[in-house]
């Protein structure tokens, strides 16, 4: 067989974070659908969720499996348990669980020395990879599940440093070089971009090694966001393919199900619950897999979701110290009052599942890009509530650019726990975004966009050929690399 017809493999080595790690999964199931021998990278914790997620894939007869790295969290000082980043609770345990991560390095290399990859496909937070797959003459592609409008948005804040020319933290300043007048505040930049600190070198070293690598695969599609997919590619000069939504490659029930953890509610009860109810008229609450609000941020969405008489699914994150029902952030007889418009889910909910019902009228997100994708893709309108990361670009993307929601009010970048929207608020969003004039044509506007994502990955569509000819030219780039050897 010629090398250019011989089957390709890829490795995938996705961050240790729900939220890296679910469109990675996808990714590979994605490529494996199409052709490629994929291999997963993961740890011994992660390991079980990574299996459960591709078993439908590999019983269908696709090539797909999973190897392990073991991160040395004793050697850096951490708890054995710690192996992902939703068990690194504090500020001070980041910066031993990222030196754990760099050094996998050996690791990895005995595994492509071993496996013979053709291409390594790795988290944008792995910027050492690229020198591991330069060793053995692989291409090694970034993956990070965001948008191409915040990927080239903050690239232009980077390079431009509009935020330094501004008088103080809240008067706004428009991205420079960047299409549609977007504006933001310091306050809305992450804290180590407004102001230098031990993640800045971090930073430059990820963007730095993103612009060196073969390419960046992006969890989008063209459509989406045509302006700054080509700004990115053209004016920042990525390579870029979009072959997004990943979790479209999710067809079937069962795989829907079985993305990242296990559910905390039984998945019939939760949809049953949702047949009771009329088409777009409950709310679907959820933060992402990371944020965790304090109790008096949680007592006012509460009350602001009680206040707003609509129907609502709002998942909380479970404190495993405090007993259910003893929750010092919820009102007095709340849920025996909410019995019949409110189902509070501790800990993981079934998101796409329920975003799919037809229930769904709105999402409360704090715009995690998977989050605000599924929603696009479920065409359901959205109550913007960023938190930290690149999350306030990813807002503007929403409100601004595709005008399928609106923001809540956040003014404040915050690494997580905290937040300051009252009650009124959240009730004042919660009706906006469900009834009324704006919210069917936001509606309207969503669903348009839900029809191009699904356009997007079937056969023929710009997802779809963008993944074909990222597969055309890796093959390509095998022939010539074993032809030099
Ligand atoms: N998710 C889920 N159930 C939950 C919380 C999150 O299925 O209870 C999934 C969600 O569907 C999405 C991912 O976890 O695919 C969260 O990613 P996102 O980028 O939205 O936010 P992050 O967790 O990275 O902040």
């Amino acid at each position: 067989m010629s090398s250019e017809s011989h089957q390709l493999r890829i490795f995938f080595f996705p961050f240790m974070a729900p939220g890296h790690m679910i469109p990675m999964i996808d990714l590979a199931k994605l490529f494996a659908t199409r052709g490629c021998k994929s291999t997963l990278i993961a740890t011994p914790h992660d390991e079980p969720t990574v299996w459960k997620s591709i078993a439908k894939t590999k019983d269908s007869g696709f090539d797909i499996d999973v190897v392990t790295v073991t991160l040395p969290l004793k050697e850096v000082g951490l708890p054995e348990d710690s192996g992902s980043l939703s068990k690194i609770t504090t500020m001070e345990m980041r910066k031993p669980f990222m030196r754990a991560i760099r050094m996998l390095d050996r690791q990895l290399e005995l595994l492509i020395e071993k496996l013979i990859p053709d291409c390594l496909i790795s988290d944008i937070f792995f910027p050492w990879t690229i020198e591991v797959a330069a060793k053995f003459g692989i291409p090694r592609l970034v993956f990070h599940g965001t948008s191409a409008f915040s990927m080239a948005g903050s690239e232009c804040v980077r390079l431009y440093e509009p935020h330094k020319k501004v008088s103080c933290d809240s008067e706004p300043f428009a991205i420079p070089n960047f299409p549609g007048e977007i504006t933001l505040t310091r306050m809305q930049l992450q804290d180590f971009v407004r102001e230098e600190n031990e993640f800045t070198k971090f930073h430059n070293e990820v963007k730095e090694s993103e612009k060196r690598s073969y390419g960046v695969v992006m969890n989008s599609f063209h459509e989406l966001e045509p302006a700054y997919a080509d700004h990115y590619r053209t004016f920042l000069g990525r390579r870029s393919w979009f072959v997004g939504p990943l979790s479209l490659c999710n067809k079937e029930t069962k795989d829907k199900a079985h993305r990242g953890n296990r559910a905390s509610i039984d998945q019939h009860e939760c949809l049953k619950w949702l047949d009771s109810k009329q088409p777009n008229s409950v709310i679907y609450v959820c933060f992402g897999s990371m944020t965790n609000f304090n109790a008096a941020q949680l007592h006012e969405l509460a009350v602001g979701l009680e206040a707003s008489g609509q129907r609502f699914i709002w998942v909380v994150k479970k404190d495993p110290n405090v007993e259910e029902g003893k929750e010092e952030w919820l009102p007095d007889g709340y849920e025996s009052r909410i019995r019949n418009k409110g189902l509070i889910i501790r800990g993981w909910a079934p998101q796409v599942r329920i975003l799919d019902h037809e229930a769904i009228g709105g999402f409360v997100t704090h715009c995690g890009w998977n989050s605000i994708l599924e929603a696009v893709t479920a065409g359901v309108p959205m109550v913007t509530w960023p938190v930290a990361a690149e999350q306030f670009y990813n807002e503007k993307l929403v409100t601004r650019v595709l005008k399928i929601g609106i923001d809540v009010g956040v003014k404040q970048w915050v690494v997580s726990f905290g937040g300051s929207v009252k009650s009124e608020k959240v009730e004042e969003a919660v009706k906006r975004v469900l009834v009324g004039e704006e919210a069917g044509e936001m509606r309207r506007r969503a669903r348009a966009l839900a029809e191009m994502a699904g356009g997007a990955v079937e056969e023929g569509g710009s997802s779809w050929s963008d993944l074909g000819a990222l597969i055309q030219e890796l093959k390509s780039h095998r022939l010539a690399r074993t032809k030099k050897i």
